[in-house]
């Protein structure tokens, strides 16, 4: 098998050797095993647990663990540049993979940036490194289903899941909806609403982030999951019912959370990569197809007609327009982003989520027919890149409507 070549050249993009590094590592496990599987997992809406031993196998489940933890150490675009790469291969893999290494990201990096007193900080370093170490050495996986169908995965009210304080760590109730990895990941990282007593008000604020072992008294997995795309994600709905979680289950300390949306507003463009791989899946797979180079499809030549010249030179442009804006804005990923920036990240997100679906369904209808058969990924291509819009909190439309009052309006203008 001749190997892919890299998303992103390592000469053009100026990748470090430590990113090389890493999307070969990926690159390689994706088109060997990866690319092989996703068809059946995708037919039977099964969670790709063969993928994730290799992901372990292959050292990549602590790849933004910090070094001094044992970790890879992975920045914010490494990580990036990686789980684009896997996106190529297993849409949903690179998905749940992403649930699970931005634990580590957000705890990691992230909190380093964000302000804290000594105390808390000290007592966080040491709660994450049980997190780690247990990823590291046990090959935990982790999940962050945040969902509840309502507005607060959105930013715009408290968490209606209540963690209460009580003697050695938190009574966790609610309910969590869309929990990719349910029932597979060994711990569930949600966001909850902390509360001491039944006075305590419910802001936003008051967030913290527990890591819920799956097997705890309480936890459980409700419902059906048949949807039309990601469907490996399992992502089904989570109950907690007076769970008790302990003392060293935070993953952010209550408060950070908040802190962490505001100024690193960045991590919401985590769930990017996947669709960023699959983008530039179908666009290969198109020139392939077109060239008479995909097995099984016959040695029928398309590539000269102008009309099919004209589509994947449109796809083309699209491709090269969202890599260019996505690299951008995920290298600019940093605390306290300048409004531009923070404009430039909607504007990324927005262009890679739209355009991988736009690219997907141009592929299918430059092909042609027989391209959309189920013995094809472009179908499955299609399909999971739809998804990529309705992810909270920067879906299309939420990403529409905070660009265009950035564009028109400063902090603290009104019309009155
Ligand atoms: C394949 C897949 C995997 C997923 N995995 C996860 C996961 O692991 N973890 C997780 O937390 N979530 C996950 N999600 C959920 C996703 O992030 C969204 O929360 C979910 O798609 C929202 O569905 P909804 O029907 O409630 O959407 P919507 O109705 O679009 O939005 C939900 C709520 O957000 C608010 N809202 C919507 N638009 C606006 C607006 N313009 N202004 C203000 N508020 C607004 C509203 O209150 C609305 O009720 C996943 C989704 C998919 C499709």
């Amino acid at each position: 098998m001749q190997p892919d070549q890299p998303m992103f050249d390592a000469k053009a993009w100026q990748l470090t050797s430590q990113q090389q590094e890493l999307t070969a590592r990926a690159r390689h496990i994706g088109q060997t095993k990866f690319a092989g599987r996703a068809a059946d997992y995708d037919a039977r809406a099964a969670f790709p647990t063969e993928n994730y031993n290799d992901l372990f196998d292959a050292n990549l489940m602590g790849i933004c663990i910090p070094k001094e933890d044992g970790g890879e150490g992975a920045s914010f675009l490494t990580y990036a540049l990686t789980a684009a790469e896997i996106g190529r291969y297993c849409g949903a893999t690179a998905l749940t993979w992403n649930m699970h290494v931005c634990s580590t990201l957000w705890s990691g990096l992230l909190t380093d940036d964000l302000e804290m007193d000594d105390s808390t900080r000290t007592m966080h370093k040491q709660n994450r490194s049980v997190h780690y170490q247990r990823i590291l050495t046990e090959g935990a996986i982790y999940s962050q289903p945040f969902s509840e169908g309502s507005s607060a995965a959105a930013g715009a009210t408290a968490f209606a899941t209540i963690a209460h304080k009580v003697e050695g760590g938190w009574r966790v109730n609610g309910k969590k909806i869309f929990a990719s990895l349910a029932g597979h990941a060994n711990y569930y990282g949600i966001l909850c609403t902390q509360t001491t007593d039944e006075n305590t008000e419910l802001s936003r604020r008051n967030t913290i982030y527990l890591a819920v072992p799956a097997a705890s008294q309480g936890v459980t997995v409700q419902g059906k999951w048949d949807p039309v795309g990601m469907r490996g994600t399992v992502s089904r709905t989570l109950i907690f019912e007076d769970v008790f979680v302990p003392e060293n289950a935070t993953l952010m300390p209550a408060g950070i959370y908040f802190q962490a949306a505001k100024r690193w507003p960045h991590m919401f463009m985590t769930l990017t990569p996947s669709y960023m791989g699959i983008a530039q899946a179908a666009y290969d797979f198109t020139v392939k197809y077109l060239r008479g180079e995909i097995e099984g499809t016959g040695p029928v030549k398309r590539r000269q007609f102008a009309t099919k010249q004209i589509a994947v030179a449109q796809m083309r442009i699209m491709l090269e327009q969202t890599k260019t804006l996505w690299f951008q804005s995920m290298s600019e990923a940093c605390a306290n982003p300048s409004k531009d920036q923070l404009m430039r990240a909607w504007a990324g997100q927005y262009t890679t989520m739209e355009n991988a679906n736009e690219i997907a369904q141009l592929a299918i209808r430059t092909c042609g027919g027989q391209s959309m058969l189920k013995t094809l990924p472009l179908e499955r291509w299609y399909r999971d890149s739809r998804c990529g819009s309705l992810m909270l909190p920067w879906t299309a439309e939420l990403c529409l409507d905070m660009l265009g009052k950035g564009c028109l309006y400063e902090r603290g203008e009104t019309d009155d």
